[in-house]
């Protein structure tokens, strides 16, 4: 096991700048899940750690070493692909112990390794099985078996679940989280699944455009967003944007929705900012509260029952989308007009010039 830290790491595919000035830490045992758009870089930095690519510039050292110029096998690292990455013609557990045969060990010693990681993975009964004859629970299942019995110093996942059905990605979220916790070691995970950052990882590094937007545990990243563009990519359904500006009386400085003039929110500390300065409200839609008389309302242009949870959804004239969170109300259909409250400790304002949170 082993810490992973990255020092001023670029990478650039001639002119593109894929990744730049990138500094992380990922300590012992730590589960770390990169996430962005498509396109931010997040399997190229994967990739780099792995050294699938080679550094353009910067440091990486995983333990004590500095691997900045090794070769891949030399990083005592193990990958996890999303399309399995099997032999075809290969059983489970050749297929598992194949790593070992050409690393030298014994029929004896490779026997064990692999009867381990098919305990730890509950494969015990599909050794004998090509690819062709598992499902693609299982498939995904060998190649972390696979990934086990080298017992690298840290895992790393690229969007392993991906081609799973809804489901089985749903059971086999959880079998990582059991096997992170059962083997305690560093593990790297990519993902474009909102659940599955949230869910799995001790800390989260949120990437746009090659550079860290912020990195900070699941729940501090919902509750403390950096930036506008943070805010937007944690939490589903998204964060609404309501366009505000400043406005300053007697009582204080408040952000003052363009669209809805009755609602103002208290900023706490507006020093440096000047009065019409262009604002965000930005707010989830499960801390939207529906009133039965205002002080905002819109039409509802769908929406959505799951059952146990309801969501209405509105666009604003400026054209940001809104989403409200109606919890288990089922009284609201399209077209209907919902009133609603925005003065909640929860909401969040940002400036829409720099897109920092303010507040
Ligand atoms: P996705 O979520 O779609 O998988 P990603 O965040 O993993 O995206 P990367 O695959 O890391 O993104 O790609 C980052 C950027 O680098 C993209 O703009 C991609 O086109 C570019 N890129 C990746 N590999 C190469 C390459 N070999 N040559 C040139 N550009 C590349």
């Amino acid at each position: 096991m082993a810490e992973i830290r990255l020092t001023g790491v670029d990478k650039r595919y001639g002119d593109f700048v894929a990744l730049t000035g990138l500094d992380l830490h990922i300590e012992d045992g730590e589960f770390c899940v990169f996430v962005g758009p498509s396109g931010c870089g997040k399997s190229t930095l994967l990739r780099t750690i792995a050294g699938l690519e080679d550094l353009t510039s910067g440091q990486i050292r995983i333990g004590d070493k500095d691997v900045s110029d090794a070769h891949p096998g030399d990083r005592g690292i193990a990958m996890v692909f999303q399309n399995y990455a099997l032999y075809p013609h290969m059983t489970a557990r050749q297929n598992m112990g194949y790593s070992l045969k050409l690393a030298g060990k014994s029929r004896a010693q490779i026997e064990q390794s692999v009867l381990t990681a098919a305990g730890v993975l509950g494969l015990q009964s599909l050794l004998d099985r090509k690819p062709s004859e598992l499902s693609g629970g299982q498939r995904q299942r060998v190649a972390i078996g696979r990934a086990i019995v080298r017992d690298p110093a840290a895992f790393l996942f690229d969007e392993p679940l991906s081609n799973l059905d809804a489901e089985l990605r749903a059971r086999m979220r959880l079998e990582i989280a059991e096997l992170h916790q059962k083997l305690g070691a560093t593990m790297i995970y990519v993902t474009h699944d909102q659940v599955e950052a949230m869910t799995l990882a001790t800390k989260i590094v949120v990437l746009r455009d090659g550079k860290i937007e912020q990195i900070g545990a699941p729940l501090a990243l919902y509750d403390e967003p950096a930036n506008l563009f943070v805010a937007r990519f944690i939490g589903s359904p998204s964060m609404n944007f309501i366009p505000a500006r400043l406005q300053h009386d007697e009582g204080g400085a408040f952000a003052v929705p363009d669209l809805f003039t009755q609602v103002r929110i208290p900023l706490e500390s507006p020093e440096g900012i000047d009065a019409g300065t262009p604002l965000f409200i930005g707010i989830r839609p499960e801390h939207i509260q529906w009133t039965e008389n205002g002080p905002a309302s819109i039409k509802l242009r769908a929406v959505e029952s799951l059952g146990d949870i309801s969501f209405g959804y509105a666009t604003l004239s400026s054209g940001e989308a809104f989403c409200i969170n109606l919890h288990d109300e089922r009284r609201f259909s399209a077209g209907d007009e919902i009133s609603f409250d925005l003065s909640t400790k929860k909401a969040f304002i940002f400036d829409a010039r720099s897109e920092k949170r303010l507040q």
